[in-house]
């Protein structure tokens, strides 16, 4: 069993201390990068894909992809559904062979936030499958999620203990001021109110849109109870950039086996610097 949900492995991370990073995938080539690359180091490892990621791909085919990879470098792995907003859709994947999701429900009142995130969970525990859900609301954009500075909200400590006793989710997201895509000004992390939530809610926390987050802000929103974090854009444009760079100085490539190299080669790297800001090499 090589695809496992992020339960045991966020509990893990819980109780000693570090983070378990989730890389947004998109297809063949950032799935070798970032199962290699966990392999290599021997970290923990969670491939995450948002609803227009699976579309693109095709659920069976990155279920079928990430499961091979994973067999093949020995390296258990959690496939994680990113934002996904309709039930059906969860219900699907999970047939599909995801046991790691998150429902994102943040957009919703308090309470329809809560029946929506119940109804997963509920579904969800029937399959192992672990549940993550957000409270507050992130600011920025994420493909087809957009969310303008002035809509996002922060993440209150007392709903969150709530939230996660009425749900029974497996870990919660917070908002304490990152946002998803790049910052235009060094982001100013809320991290008093990280530990609050921290010290009346149990369950792991989860930090999304560490994308050019300072390795120090990293480091202290660990050491204050993040255990997963997510990275997307920040691999995207490594990849997408030298992808450019190589094109601009080999107009006439057109074979993907050699054009392709230096974009892994690229996003490696910052998959490289993720695992050693989270603190979690050798902890597989
Ligand atoms: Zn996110």
């Amino acid at each position: 069993m090589y695809v496992i949900s992020t339960k045991a492995m966020l509990q893990k991370a819980q109780c000693e201390g570090y983070a378990v990073p989730a890389f947004n995938i998109h297809n063949l080539e950032t799935l070798q990068v970032v199962v290699e690359t966990a392999a290599e180091l021997h970290s923990p490892l969670i491939v995450a894909g948002t609803p227009g990621t699976f579309s693109y791909a095709g659920s069976e085919n990155i279920v079928a992809i990430a499961g091979a990879l994973a067999g093949q470098f020995n390296q258990p792995l959690a496939i994680h559904l990113d934002h996904h907003e309709k039930i059906t859709d969860i219900e699907t994947k999970v047939l599909a062979g995801v046991r790691s999701v998150m429902i994102d429900g943040s957009h919703l009142p308090f309470d329809e936030n809560v029946a929506l995130v119940k109804r997963v969970v509920d579904y969800c525990h029937r399959y192992d499958v672990s549940v993550e859900a957000e409270l507050g609301r992130l600011g920025g954009q994420e493909d087809d999620l957009m969310v303008d500075g002035k809509d996002a909200l922060y993440t209150n400590p007392q709903q969150a203990r709530e939230f996660v006793e009425r749900t029974g989710i497996d870990s919660l997201a917070v908002a304490i001021g990152t946002a998803h895509g790049l910052y235009c000004a060094e982001p100013k992390l809320d991290f008093e109110r990280l530990s609050e939530i921290r010290s009346i809610v149990d369950v792991p926390l989860v930090l999304h849109g560490a994308s050019g987050l300072p390795t120090s802000d990293i480091r202290q929103a660990i050491s204050r109870g993040v255990c997963k974090v997510n990275v997307a854009t920040e691999l995207k444009i490594a990849f997408s950039d030298a992808l450019k760079t190589y094109f601009l100085a080999h107009p006439e490539a057109s074979d993907p086996r050699h054009y392709m190299v230096p974009a892994k080669t690229a996003m490696k790297a910052v998959v490289k610097k993720v695992i050693a800001d989270c603190g979690c090499e050798g902890k597989l």
